[in-house]
């Protein structure tokens, strides 16, 4: 087995066939003597008009030597033990990548996870989708962040992380294709997997756990944490959690518990800070989502401006609907796109019925006429207490962590009262938004539940207004044509990131006041996105292995 870097045009990176002769020729080798190759990354450099992917691949040969090992290796299968009868016991709240990942990675150490989770299993929660969609109202228990699967499953599905912890995150990969998810998010440096193809994958997962003698409880909420020394504030103190509490009054009891409740569950957060759990506010970014259509957005980012259609076409067809990844600075703060979904949805990301929450997905054929992304600004703590305009002083009252919280619902609040009816979202067209002025109509847009005309550039606070402003005025410098009023800008995108920290000691990945309590995933403010999620369920699970 021998390992070779290629760089291809997108056509020969299309074929088989032609990455074979690439390989062959660049090993010295007889075309018909490669007998295996195992693509191991794949890239595309779209940067220049001139466009490259990068292949390394892996390829067996006839004419490999003694010695060398054949047949190109596949990621080794998990080994799940039975836990049925294991005498060691954990309870995970919240069955999103975090939670489930950290299930998985219990099983494969003996000990047996019992998954609290509030919504509903992945087939009920497509039902309250469809409703939502079709603008009939939002279930608060089972909507697009909550249920099986957590925010993950009706996700894009785009599988990378900026993290640089390969290692693991390759094991993160594994785990995704060992349970259905397609053979390229083992390669591609922006592995997709695509809304349509999530669900089966999260069943499967669950199926695992089950199968091997853990539990999942569904429509199961947890509403008070058993913890022994409930005087958190009595000085060196350490309390310890024995359990939890649901909704219904049942208790779990465990030798800790992981939480991993995404960062949607504000009351869930509420009921933290109410019982004395430390909590902090973080930096996190908030701003609108923009959906431009994915012909023009091809165009830009693939220089297809002086090619004839035909070549376009092919160009398309070699690459797929294009994507981007943009940034500047304004005043101090990042603007930037997040969660780019080409060839995608703009959908109510809320949980709430009170707020209007936008976020994008696409499926795995990325095949609509429509590119989203949602375009944001960074938000700092102190932000949240300086700018008497920006409506954020109605956060600094408590100081109970939950300020960037707060902040979030009252700009959620303003994007539902601009919205009207129901779950549609306020909408404005780009370069009205940009340039201060009504928007009569709007484009056609993806939005199921619909969009209607609304002022973004005087209501959204000024401090994310006035920088989303510029921030599109520079993409459009790099990008001629980004800034134009075919694309239109949809209210609000407020859910990137979690606003609230709970704190953990470094080492151990407890509560750094309450022993046997794992905050881990997104909502704990220690990771970002699916893959980075689910490592972190993976090292709490670890570091519970390991104690
Ligand atoms: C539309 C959309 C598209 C996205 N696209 C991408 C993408 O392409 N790539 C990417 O990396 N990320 C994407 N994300 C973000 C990604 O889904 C999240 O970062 C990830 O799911 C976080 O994982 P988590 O396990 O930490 O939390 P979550 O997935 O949020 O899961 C938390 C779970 O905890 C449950 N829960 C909360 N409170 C309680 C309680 N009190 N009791 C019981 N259960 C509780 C919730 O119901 C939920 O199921 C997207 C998100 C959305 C909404």
């Amino acid at each position: 087995m021998t390992q070779c870097q290629l760089i291809l045009t997108p056509e020969q990176a299309a074929s088989d066939s032609q990455i074979q002769k690439a390989v062959a020729q660049q090993l010295h080798l007889p075309f018909g003597s490669i007998t295996a190759i195992r693509i191991i990354r794949r890239s595309v450099d779209a940067r220049q008009r001139n466009i490259k992917v990068l292949l390394t691949v892996e390829a067996d040969s006839d004419q490999t030597s003694a010695g060398e090992p054949n047949s190109a290796s596949g990621p080794s299968a998990p080994a799940y033990r039975d836990v049925h009868h294991a005498a060691r016991q954990v309870i995970i709240v919240g069955a999103g990548p975090a939670g489930l990942f950290a299930a998985l990675t219990l099983l494969e150490h003996g000990i047996r996870p019992v998954i609290l989770e509030r919504g509903k299993p992945v087939s009920d929660r497509k039902r309250d989708i469809a409703i939502l969609n079709r603008n009939e109202g939002m279930n608060p228990e089972s909507n697009y962040c909550f249920g099986e699967g957590g925010a993950g499953t009706f996700s894009d599905g785009k599988l990378f992380s900026r993290s640089k912890k390969r290692g693991n995150m390759q094991r993160v990969m594994e785990l995704f294709h060992y349970h259905g998810a397609p053979e390229t998010v083992l390669y591609e440096t922006h592995a997709h997997i695509g809304s349509d193809k999530l669900p089966s994958i999260i069943r499967n997962i669950r199926e695992t756990i089950i199968e091997k003698g853990g539990e999942i409880h569904f429509n199961t909420k947890v509403t008070q944490l058993l913890i022994e020394t409930s005087d958190l504030s009595a000085p060196d103190k350490k309390s310890i959690i024995r359990g939890v509490s649901t909704s219904d009054g049942t208790r779990y009891l465990g030798e800790a518990v992981i939480l991993a409740i995404g960062h949607s569950a504000h009351d869930t957060y509420r009921m933290f800070a109410e019982c004395g759990v430390r909590l902090e506010t973080k930096g996190f970014a908030m701003g609108v989502r923009v959906e431009h259509p994915q012909a023009l957005v091809n165009r830009l980012m693939y220089h297809l401006d002086g090619r004839d259609t035909a070549s376009q076409q092919a160009l398309v067809s070699y690459l797929g609907n294009a994507s981007y990844s943009l940034v500047t600075q304004v005043d101090g703060r990042g603007v930037y796109s997040f969660c780019m979904c080409p060839g995608g949805h703009i959908v109510p990301a809320g949980s709430s019925a009170d707020g209007c929450v936008v976020n994008g997905m696409s499926a795995s054929h990325r095949n609509s006429p429509f590119a989203n992304s949602g375009i944001v600004v960074e938000i700092r703590p102190e932000d949240l207490t300086h700018d008497n305009e920006s409506g954020a002083d109605i956060c600094s009252a408590n100081n109970d962590g939950l300020a960037g919280m707060y902040f979030q619902e009252y700009v959620e609040r303003l994007a539902k009262q601009h919205g009207a009816d129901k779950d549609k979202a306020p909408a404005q067209r780009l370069r009205d938004f940009v340039e201060g002025r009504p928007s009569h109509d709007l484009p056609p847009c993806s939005y199921l539940p619909g969009i209607v005309p609304s002022r973004l550039d005087l209501w959204l606070p000024p401090f994310i207004g006035k920088r989303l402003q510029q921030g599109f005025r520079d993409f459009d410098c790099k990008y001629h044509g980004f800034l134009t009023n075919d694309a239109v800008i949809l209210g609000v995108e407020s859910r990137s990131s979690s606003a609230v920290r709970i704190p953990r000691d470094k080492d151990t990945l407890q509560h750094t006041d309450i022993e046997g309590l794992y905050p881990c995933g997104e909502g704990a403010g220690y990771a970002g996105g699916i893959t980075s999620s689910a490592l972190d369920g993976i090292n709490a699970a670890l570091a519970i292995a390991d104690r």
